[in-house]
């Protein structure tokens, strides 16, 4: 592999490396080789310092207080709203900020689904989808008597898209699918799927989770009605995210939780509600966890998604040619369009015993089930390894990761 001839090959990854002071220290005496970032990704600095900053000096809480802290909180708190819809190419007011995807989905299951499906209609739901695009789904279906039904995949991961679209039929009001799968790192043709989705009147709900951390998400290019993001996975703190909605919906979604923050007026008359996105945004919400996201999306911005997505690509690349070198070894998923993420087993070992033997070695990688059954029980196994790279990992970091892999293996055998 020629690493010299990209442009992007010219920015500095070993600086950038160096703002996630986590990525220095040793795990079990061995310098960490950090492969687990599909699971959560790791903060750079000026995240742990927004953070830090927020509260030594500006805590306070958002839109309840006139004084100076409370402007300045609920000022820092709207910005990051702004970054993530400039990071997702839509309007601010179409952006409600909560928790994670699995918040999001959450609400569009409670707050569009819910009132609206009825005996008779079905949910399409993809066999890769990890279970927060799942279990909310399966939820209104009982409550409403609508069915779920299964778009399939195909042995190396793809959707099958024909399928796909046969599977549409006039019952289906809702497609729910992953942009980026967390196991097999497919990347779906949300542009093309979402297009046929609409053609047929069916709403569509993307699971932006592993896709928005790796790549520029141009959500009107999309044509998604609902697209849902975790800010873990993207740099920033835990108990951060978003869900973005066609300004419509959210205009018609009744509430999904109520309390302070969310409303206009109360009475025991009645309550006037906010408008949205305020009104989907009850109680004090996460202030520090957004602020720190707002510098998780300044940072990103900064390295820039073009070369993120290159960066990875690349690394992709060397991991699954080492890989493939490996005796033994069955990988899961080999779509064209894949992200850096690499699922696999090796003959005779089990996913758990080379999880805590990689460990040992410094290497965080994630076996198990990977919060997505049903795909799993497509490929007739129990659990999987699974190696998910970032932008600040390096190809001497591969290596590393091989041979502690290879030794492993060889203890097992
Ligand atoms: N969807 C996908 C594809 C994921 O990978 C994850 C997390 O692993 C989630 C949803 C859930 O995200 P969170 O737990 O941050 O809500």
């Amino acid at each position: 592999m020629n690493l010299q001839a990209s442009p992007w090959a010219l920015i500095d990854w070993e600086r950038i490396r160096a703002d996630f002071p986590l990525l220095t220290r040793e795990v079990h005496g061995k310098p960490l080789v950090y492969f687990d970032n599909a699971n959560t990704a790791q903060k750079p600095a000026p995240v742990i310092e927004a953070v830090d900053d927020f509260y030594r000096r500006h805590n306070a809480n958002v839109s309840r207080s006139v004084h100076a802290l409370g402007t300045e909180a609920t000022d820092a708190y709207e910005e990051s709203r702004r970054k993530l819809a400039n990071l997702l190419n839509v309007r601010g007011d179409e952006i409600v900020l909560c928790s994670g995807t699995t918040f999001a989905i959450n609400l569009v299951a409670y707050s569009w689904a819910l009132p609206q499906l009825k005996p008779g209609d079905t949910i399409l739901v993809s066999r890769m989808e990890h279970h927060a695009n799942i279990v909310p789904w399966q939820l209104v279906a009982q409550r409403t008597g609508a069915r779920i039904k299964v778009a399939e995949i195909r042995e190396d991961g793809t959707l099958d898209l024909d399928a796909l679209y046969k599977a549409m039929t006039v019952d289906v009001k809702l497609l729910a699918v992953t942009h980026v799968s967390n196991v097999l790192g497919t990347v779906n043709p949300v542009r093309e799927i979402c297009r046929e989705a609409r053609k047929r009147g069916i709403a569509s709900v993307v699971d932006g989770s592993q896709a928005a951390p790796h790549r520029k998400i141009d959500l009107p290019a999309i044509g998604c009605d609902f697209y849902a993001v975790t800010g873990h996975k993207m740099c920033g703190p835990t108990g951060t995210g978003a869900l973005w909605a066609r300004k419509e919906h959210l205009a018609a979604m009744p509430p999904f939780i109520g309390g302070g923050e969310m409303i206009k007026e109360v009475s025991f008359d009645g309550t006037v509600f906010n408008d949205p996105p305020h009104k989907f945004e009850a109680g004090t919400p996460n202030i520090a966890g957004f602020v720190g996201l707002g510098a998780a999306m300044d940072y990103l911005q900064g390295v820039g998604f073009d070369n993120i997505e290159a960066r990875e690509q690349a690394l992709l690349a060397h991991l699954t040619e080492e890989l493939d070198k490996v005796p033994g070894l069955r990988m899961f998923g080999r779509a064209p369009q894949k992200a850096a993420v690499v699922s696999f087993l090796i003959e005779g070992a089990h996913a758990h015993d080379l999880a805590t033997l990689l460990d040992l070695e410094g290497v965080a990688v994630r076996s198990g089930q990977h919060c997505a059954h049903p795909l799993l029980q497509f490929y007739g196994v129990a659990a999987t390894l699974r190696a998910s790279l970032a932008f600040y990992n390096t190809h001497e970091e591969i290596e590393a990761f091989i041979a502690a892999l290879n030794k492993a293996r060889k203890l097992l055998a």
